[in-house]
C-alpha cells in the first residue's frame, strides 16, 4: 500500500492512498474518522493501516482523484525532528570518496550518523534550492528512506522490523564545499530545500525484502547511480539497533540509509548540479522521486 500526503484547490493537506500509478483516494472523504495527517496515521499503528485498507476497498471509482489534479507533498511534509542519515554506507561510495580526496581507503566500523534539518525537506516535483553564493559544489545522493512506526529505545536487530512503518525515497542533496569547510557534515547537508522525500511511503507489508531493492539516479536523463540496497555496509536492522541505543526513535522519524557510488563529487571531471538540472531517483517497489534544481538568491545582491 502506497500512502501519500497531498493537497488540491479544495483544502488543506490530506492523506491519500494510491489506487494505481495515476490515481489517489482521499482517505478522509471515504472515512471521516481517518487520521488527519500522515504522522497521525503512523501513530495509529496497525489500526491505522487497517483503516487505510478498508478505504482502498470501499472507495467507489468516482472517489478517485487523478494525480494530475492534485499536488503530492513530502509524505511527512514537516517532520517533527531532523531527518537521520547514515554516511558512507556503500563500499564503492566509500572508495570513490577516498580516491577523489587522494586518501587511504578506510571503511567505517560503525554507522556514521548525521542529520538534516526539517527546513530542508521538500516533496516530489518541488525545486531544490541552489544559491551559488552559498555553495559551488551542490551534489545529489539517492537513498532508501526508512520511516519509523512504533519506534522505541534499545531496539535489537531482531526487533528492528517491528519498529518500521514503511519505506520512501530520499535525495540527500549535499553542499560538498560546506562539508569540507566546516570539517563536519551537518551544515552542508541542511541547507533549505535540500532534502527531497517521496513520492509516497510504501507500507512495509508491500516490500518483501528492503535489503534487496534496485535504486537508480539520473541527472537530465543520464544515469549516474545504479546499485542495490543489498550492498549496504550496515543493514537497516543494524542502523536501527545502533541509532536507538540509548536514544528513542519515535513514530514518523525518517532515516536515510546512505548512497551508493556515482556522486558528482567523485566523477572525473567532477560534475556538480546547476540551475535547471532534473534529478530523478527510482527505487524498486517504491516509485520515482523527481526534483529540479533552481538557482535562488538566499543572500541578497550587494
Ligand atoms: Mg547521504
Amino acid at each position: 500500500m502506497k500512502l501519500v500526503s497531498f493537497s488540491d484547490r479544495r483544502g488543506p493537506v490530506r492523506v491519500g492512498v494510491l489506487d494505481d500509478a495515476s490515481h489517489v483516494i482521499d482517505c478522509k472523504a471515504i472515512d471521516h474518522d481517518f487520521p488527519s495527517s500522515m504522522l497521525d496515521l503512523i501513530r495509529a499503528g496497525q489500526a491505522g493501516i487497517e483503516q487505510a485498507r478498508k478505504v482502498l476497498q470501499a472507495a467507489p471509482r468516482a472517489a478517485r482523484l487523478s494525480l494530475n489534479e492534485v499536488r503530492l507533498l513530502a509524505p511527512i511534509p514537516r517532520p517533527t525532528k531532523n531527518v537521520f542519515c547514515v554516511g558512507r554506507n556503500y563500499k564503492e561510495h566509500v572508495e570513490e570518496g577516498h580516491r577523489t580526496r587522494g586518501t587511504e581507503i578506510v571503511y567505517p566500523v560503525a554507522p556514521q550518523f548525521f542529520t538534516k534539518a526539517p527546513t530542508a525537506v521538500i516533496g516530489p516535483d518541488e525545486s531544490a534550492s541552489l544559491d551559488p553564493r552559498v555553495t559551488q559544489m551542490f551534489d545529489y545522493e539517492a537513498e532508501l528512506g526508512v520511516v519509523i512506526g512504533c519506534g522505541g529505545i534499545n531496539i535489537s536487530e531482531a526487533d528492528a522490523d517491528e519498529a518500521i512503518f514503511g519505506y520512501t525515497i530520499v535525495n540527500d542533496f549535499t553542499a560538498r564545499d560546506l562539508q569540507r569547510h566546516h570539517d563536519q557534515w551537518f551544515k552542508g547537508k541542511s541547507l533549505d530545500r535540500s532534502c527531497a522525500i517521496g513520492p509516497c511511503i510504501v507500507h512495509k507489508s508491500a516490500i518483501a525484502n528492503p535489503q534487496d531493492l534496485g535504486l537508480e539516479l539520473t541527472v537530465n536523463g543520464e544515469q549516474r547511480q545504479a546499485s542495490r540496497t543489498s550492498y549496504m555496509i550496515f543493514s537497516i536492522a543494524k542502523i536501527i539497533r545502533d541509532l536507538s541505543l540509548g536514544m528513542s526513535l519515535e513514530p514518523g522519524d525518517i532515516i536515510a540509509t546512505g548512497t551508493p557510488k556515482g556522486v558528482g563529487f567523485a566523477m572525473d571531471p567532477q560534475q556538480f548540479l546547476a540551475d535547471g538540472d532534473e534529478v530523478v531517483i527510482n527505487i524498486e517497489g517504491i516509485g520515482e522521486l523527481r526534483n529540479r534544481v533552481e538557482q535562488v538568491a538566499t543572500i541578497a545582491e550587494k
